[in-house]
């Protein structure tokens, strides 16, 4: 029905996905007595692993022991493994000479270490850090209870959001209140849009301040680089980047992470003990205490392998295609409606989040899943400040793509809501 409808753009159906991922095949939900191929439109949340990735798993699983810890030929391998894996996953996001690549286990706890190294202002209070409302809660509540943290309201456009952000920095410092860190979303989880990155570090940089740049949402879907944005931190997770849960990276300069108090205290994170004083490292072991998860970071390094062979401009095309049919698909629906934070974002990766008139965003959910077999997320997606100011505090549906969601897929959520539209609530 939607695609004959002359309101609508051309299908997707026939696009196949970039890379394969574990499970695509044989994932089969039963949907009325019946089984249908699973549509995982949730990648957003948690992208399925890619099948490179799950087999760069099985063949280290043999082969891991204790890193840093054993003169066994085993650990030894581990440590190797290990190590070059935290290499790769650095050189991926373009990791300048001198930056520390932390794995960790999630951007949430990536963020969570930054906030314990913001140094002190000048008078010995916490570091001020500039935020805006837009942010992911993982973006959010690390700078609100450990720093001095400001909530800028983002603006409706990209252009006045940036100059707010501009004027804030400038004035603080003029001030003698400069901030050390703007903290900033590298593409929202809500609706996937952007913020020119040059004009933000050029902004902060220009009035004293860092930037940390929260690529939970962006590393996926974009080729991005510290050295050639001078973003000064990056935090991003392994299981939204094609690599499964419990691995994450936090990327940028040395000496913050150097000063900055352990993140975890235990083994690994010291030169020396003595019952009176510990000597703690510096470089990434002052903060990974505790045996580290070297398979997650096999894993997520493959993950990195895999996306930095592709053609970035494909990648982007083949998302860039299932979002426009999205949202034309959607809003060419009577009653659906697609959030939309600003309307100048320069760019926009593959999330799409919207409502239905007479119906919960959880009805949405719960009918797209038990009679359809699509999977989407629900809720106000750990962003309570910008959905209820947005006016969605209700919450939304939110559907999601990456290099493993193929076309038909898509076509089958937009069918699938103008079917429930149709029949009425
Ligand atoms: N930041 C953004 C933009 C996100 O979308 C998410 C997860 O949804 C996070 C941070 C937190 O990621 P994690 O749960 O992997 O720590």
């Amino acid at each position: 029905v939607i695609a004959e409808s002359p309101a609508c753009p051309a299908t997707v159906g026939d696009l196949a996905p970039v890379l394969p991922v574990v499970g695509h095949e044989t994932l089969a939900p039963l949907v009325d007595g019946r089984r249908v191929p699973y549509a995982n439109l949730d990648v957003a949340a948690s992208a399925p692993a890619l099948q490179a990735v799950g087999d760069r798993i099985t063949a280290t699983l043999p082969l891991y022991a204790s890193v840093h810890r054993g003169a066994g030929y085993l650990s030894q391998v581990s440590t190797t493994l290990y190590e070059q894996s935290r290499a790769t996953i650095g050189a991926f996001v373009g990791a300048r000479d001198d930056d520390v690549t932390l794995l960790v286990r999630n951007t949430t706890d990536a963020l969570n270490l930054l906030a314990g190294c913001v140094p002190a202002s000048d008078d010995g209070t916490p570091g001020r850090v500039l935020v805006l409302d837009v942010e992911h809660h993982a973006n959010f509540l690390p700078w609100q209870r450990s720093a001095d943290a400001t909530v800028l309201t983002g603006r409706d456009t990209v252009a006045a959001t940036v100059a707010a952000i501009r004027d804030e920095l400038a004035a603080a410092h003029a001030a003698g209140r400069g901030y050390a860190l703007l903290a900033v979303t590298g593409a929202s989880n809500v609706t996937g849009e952007t913020l020119p990155v040059d004009d933000v570090v050029a902004a902060a940089h220009a009035h004293g301040a860092r930037v940390l740049l929260d690529g939970a949402q962006l590393v996926p879907h974009r080729r991005f680089s510290l050295a050639a944005t001078g973003v000064d931190y990056l935090a991003f997770s392994g299981h939204k980047t094609y690599a499964p849960f419990g691995v994450g990276a936090l990327v940028g300069r040395r000496d913050w992470l150097d000063a900055g108090t352990p993140y975890l205290a235990g083994g690994g994170a010291v030169r020396s003990v003595r019952v009176a004083e510990t000597e703690w490292h510096d470089g990434p072991a002052r903060h990974e205490a505790g045996s580290p998860n070297v398979l997650g970071a096999v894993a997520l390094a493959a993950a990195c392998d895999e996306l930095a062979a592709l053609d970035a401009a494909n990648l982007r095309e083949h998302e860039d295609a299932l979002r426009a049919r999205l949202v034309d698909g959607l809003e060419a629906i009577d009653g659906v409606e697609v959030v939309r934070l600003w309307s100048d974002a320069p760019d926009t990766v593959g999330v799409v989040t919207f409502t239905v008139a007479g119906y919960e965003p959880g009805q949405v959910a719960a009918y797209l899943s038990a009679e359809h077999g699509i999977g989407v997320r629900d809720g106000r997606f750990c962003a309570h400040p910008l959905l209820s100011r947005l006016g969605y505090g209700a919450g939304a549906v939110r559907s999601s793509v990456g290099v493993g969601t193929a076309g038909e897929e898509v076509e089958r959520l937009v069918a699938a809501v103008a079917a429930l539209v149709a029949d009425g609530p």
